[in-house]
């Protein structure tokens, strides 16, 4: 049970923690990536920093180096050895770093422009984070762009906004300020760093310049405060292998790969692994573990570093048979000694099946393909939180066997006749074949894309099912006639509308008990072909809209008109004529939205008039 000190030697029994970024398009995540892998100029050493695979590696020493513009303003304490930062920012890699639902991401930067706020990304990373629980900061990027920012490079945020004139701070100030607000709307506390007394509530900010360097002293001192004070637990050494698949690649000479991110435990050549493929379980052993070169003069001529062992946390490419079908966003599990290998496959296979939780059991919903798990999980989120149901997921490149799982739809549920393609290849037939079975397939890497197009899609349907069943759309109302104005060709009445509304096309009733047979029997005046109020035609009169009255013209093309005076006169209460089909078709999608809490009041009391069950 160690407890945190202030010692600056470095704890043997910690870890690297890991890092990634995300943040919209353009906001500056790799270039402040480079940023922050760039070796300090002076030494000309690299200082340590190494390119692992995915992932770049940092010393203690090359952060103390970086931070050293930190001294004048915070105690700095180096606990870790150093610092995992992944190397491919934005939402894919970040959701392949998982383990059982979860991050193992230790820290994340969202990287938000300072001259656009939040943006759709930034906000589809806020959600990320949220739902993976994982804790971040962020990074106000492009500082220098402040009208007339003064540049002192690699400098600390506090010492540079010092030198600013008062225009520039304010106009920081301002921008920060709506930021912090716009923040609240997503429910998210913010504070600058350096004035976050509560680092548990509030998220800290932190200004940088990609470009100039400033505030990334500021960044790195942060995530190792951070992840040193908040997190010792999560960072202390484990025997048991902790492992996620980040990419499978092929590699020339190697065949198929595994670009994997070690969080904790050890690998080593031969080792007995199993992880999720997708066809079913994988296991196999380790023939090689690979990081690149040290240097990138080395780097030309050899193109692996062999090793026997390797220690979390780094990135390593694995070489073994049989990983084809490896998904990325698995885990890796090793088999020990007194491990059962079989439960072992049913285990890292529960990443996959468990997602399939998210499936709607009724059957209904549209089918979903992604690239790794990581994103197949994502994407499922999402759309849990639009409410669109999922009828089946899948894995790597679409065949023509996943769009005939899409066909089902086409008669159950057209508008999920759709197959959403998050990152991954279309093949040429299964392209084909849906566009021959009317399947729409939408595709595109940014999540938010899909979903524009999507909706955009749904919308469309909506318009064309409102159109087709316009006609048995018939909104409840009653009528007191006030005048007859017209008995026949066309019949016209002045109405009062005593509830609900009257609209152009509703079809115009009463209802009475034959005398004779002593059943009911519904008498249909017409259609409504036009409304005047006051003489000037209107499209719909609602309840209470009006006390002038309402001339109402009805087209009855039928000779079997009732005749005013004989079949229906003024004592009789008119009604738009409602039927069971009308009320399904309200309570359609295309019309759910349009028909207000009075209108199924009013409904529902004249179903008893027309004897509707
Ligand atoms: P990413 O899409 O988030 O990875 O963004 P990039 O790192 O590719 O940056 C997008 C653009 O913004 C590039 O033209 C960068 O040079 C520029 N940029 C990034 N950071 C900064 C910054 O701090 N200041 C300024 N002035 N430009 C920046």
């Amino acid at each position: 049970n160690k407890k945190d000190s202030a010692s600056s030697s470095t704890k043997s029994d910690l870890r690297s923690p890991i890092c990634c970024i995300l943040g919209h398009v353009d906001t500056g995540k790799t270039k402040l990536l480079d940023k922050i892998r760039e070796t300090n100029v002076q030494g000309g050493e690299a200082g340590g920093i190494t390119q692992q695979i995915g992932a770049t590696y940092f010393p203690i020493d090359a952060i103390k180096t970086k931070t050293a513009v930190m001294a004048q303003f915070e105690k700095q304490t180096f606990d870790v050895p150093g610092l995992l930062i992944i190397d491919t920012p934005g939402h894919e890699s970040f959701s392949n770093l998982r383990s059982r639902g979860s991050s193992l991401c230790n820290i994340a930067i969202l990287v938000i422009d300072i001259m656009h706020g939040l943006e759709q990304q930034t906000l589809e990373s806020i959600r990320l984070l949220r739902e993976r629980k994982a804790p971040f900061i962020v990074a106000l990027n492009k500082i220098d762009r402040l009208y007339d920012w003064q540049v002192t490079p690699n400098n600390s945020f506090r010492d540079s906004f010092a030198k600013q004139s008062r225009a520039v701070q304010q106009e920081f100030e301002d921008r920060f300020t709506q930021i912090k607000v716009a923040l609240a709307e997503q429910g998210l506390n913010s504070e600058l760093y350096f004035q976050n007394r509560n680092m548990s509530k509030y998220v800290s900010i932190v200004p940088t310049s990609a470009v100039t360097g400033e505030g990334v002293p500021d960044l790195l001192w942060l995530l190792l405060e951070l992840t040193q004070k908040r997190m010792s637990k999560q960072l202390m050494y484990l025997s048991e292998v902790e492992a996620t698949i980040l990419e499978v690649k092929v590699v020339e000479g190697f065949g198929y790969t595994i670009d994997v991110i070690l969080s904790n435990g050890y690998l080593r050549e031969g080792d007995r692994v199993v992880l999720c493929g997708m066809n079913g379980p994988i296991a196999t052993n380790i023939r090689a573990l690979l990081t690149p070169p040290p240097s990138r003069e080395l780097r030309i001529k050899s193109e692996y570093v062999h090793h026997k062992e390797v220690k979390a946390a780094l990135g390593v490419k694995i070489a073994a048979n049989d990983l084809e079908k490896a998904v990325a966003g698995s885990r890796l599990l090793v088999v020990g000694e007194d491990d059962d290998e079989e439960d072992l496959m049913e285990e890292v296979m529960d990443d996959l099946t468990g997602l399939l939780d998210s499936v709607d059991t009724s059957g209904r919903g549209v089918t979903v393909q992604a690239s790794t798990l990581g994103s197949l999980e994502a994407l499922l989120d999402f759309l849990k939180d639009m409410k669109i149901p999922v009828m089946s997921i899948g894995l790597g490149p679409v065949y023509k066997r996943d769009v005939m799982k899409a066909t089902t739809m086409l008669d159950k549920a057209k508008e999920y006749a759709v197959m959403l393609c998050f990152d991954v290849k279309i093949d040429k037939e299964a392209e084909q074949y849906a566009e021959e079975q009317g399947i729409k397939m939408f595709s595109a890497d940014v999540i938010y894309h899909l979903f524009d197009a999507f909706t955009a899609y749904q919308a469309k349907l909506l318009e064309a099912r409102r159109k087709d069943f316009l006609e048995y759309a018939i909104f409840p109302a009653v009528l007191k006639t006030i005048q007859i104005i017209n008995k026949r060709n066309p019949m016209i009445i002045g109405v009062d509308v005593v509830e609900g509304s009257l609209r152009i096309g509703t079809p115009v009733c009463t209802v009475k008990v034959n005398p004779e047979t002593k059943q009911k029997e519904t008498l249909v005046l017409g259609k409504v072909v036009s409304l005047e109020v006051n003489h000037k035609s209107v499209d719909i009169v609602k309840k209470g809209q009006t006390n002038a009255g309402v001339a109402v013209r009805l087209e009855n093309p039928s000779s079997a008109q009732p005749v005013w005076g004989r079949h229906v006169d003024e004592k009789d209460n008119l009604y738009s004529l409602l039927t069971r089909r009308s009320i399904d078709t309200l309570k359609d999608p295309a019309f759910r939205d349009t028909v207000a809490r009075d209108d199924w009041l009013l409904i529902r009391s004249l179903k008893t008039v027309f004897d509707i069950k």
